[in-house]
């Protein structure tokens, strides 16, 4: 079997750095198209993070946070912000990875709106390497926020399931994407308040088959007012679901 200097010299990181879930293919190619940090053009991490290791300490982390929904908290030892403790969410637990301030916005807006896959990939990475350090691993699978088809078919792919796939392989935990629908084009939810964006959801998503699991976490990229992942999570519950987690890469 190769040893650690040779692996290194066509791999480029030693062999215990690699998740056993990179396969050789995609470490041979990490090798010819070595990764590049999205933000300063500098070296990015072996093998395939677009994002070099200094850019990635400077990203704005949402803790302290609230465990309902993952708005950042004044009093670091609360659990719950006060509209948690008032009203429940129909999830049970949220977990945000940075709060969405430069450059994480900018590397959403990247990826949205220039149709930019490869920050998906990055986006996603960066949540499953903060769920790893930061958040307890409950649940049995990832479910993406789905996309209407039609808005898929302009953008070319769903952001989220780009998330979740790379969160996945961080985390080693299968993705669902074909579990759950969303029936109804929606208006786009900026610019709506709080009441408005529960309004634009309302029966947005359906189920083409029974859950396979019982405990999940919808994954998002960015969570503002939880009104998209409620809903979701509504629909999940009333299918069977024990537990439903919201994760999402950035909290506004
Ligand atoms: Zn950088
Ligand atoms: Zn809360």
């Amino acid at each position: 079997m190769w040893n650690g200097k040779y692996w290194e010299r066509v791999f480029g990181c030693q062999p215990d750095e690699a998740p056993r879930v990179y396969g050789l293919v995609e470490l041979a190619m990490a090798r010819l198209f070595p990764a590049r940090c999205v933000l300063c053009l500098d070296r990015g991490q072996p093998p395939a993070l677009d994002l070099c290791a200094a850019c990635e300490v400077d990203l704005p982390c949402d803790v302290p946070a609230c465990t309902g929904c993952a708005v950042p908290l004044p009093q670091p030892d609360a659990f719950l912000c006060a509209d948690c403790l008032q009203r429940p969410r129909a999830f049970d637990a949220a977990f945000a990875a940075y709060c969405y301030q430069h450059p994480v916005d900018w590397l959403v807006r990247r990826m949205k709106y220039g149709n930019d896959i490869a920050t998906a990939r990055v986006l996603g990475t960066l949540l499953g390497r903060r769920l790893h350090r930061a958040h307890p691993l409950h649940v049995e699978a990832l479910l993406p926020v789905p996309l209407h088809r039609a808005r898929e078919a302009r953008r070319g792919f769903n952001q989220a399931i780009e998330i979740g796939r790379a969160v996945a392989r961080e985390v080693g935990l299968p993705v669902v994407s074909d579990v759950g629908r969303r029936c109804r084009d929606t208006a786009g939810q900026a610019g709506l308040d709080a009441a408005g964006r529960r309004d634009n959801v309302r029966g947005a998503f359906d189920l083409v088959r029974p859950l396979p699991y019982r405990r999940l976490a919808i994954v998002d990229d960015v969570m503002t007012t939880g009104s998209t992942a409620e809903e979701f999570a509504r629909l999940l519950k009333r299918a069977g679901a024990d537990w439903v987690e919201v994760w999402a890469v950035a909290r506004a």
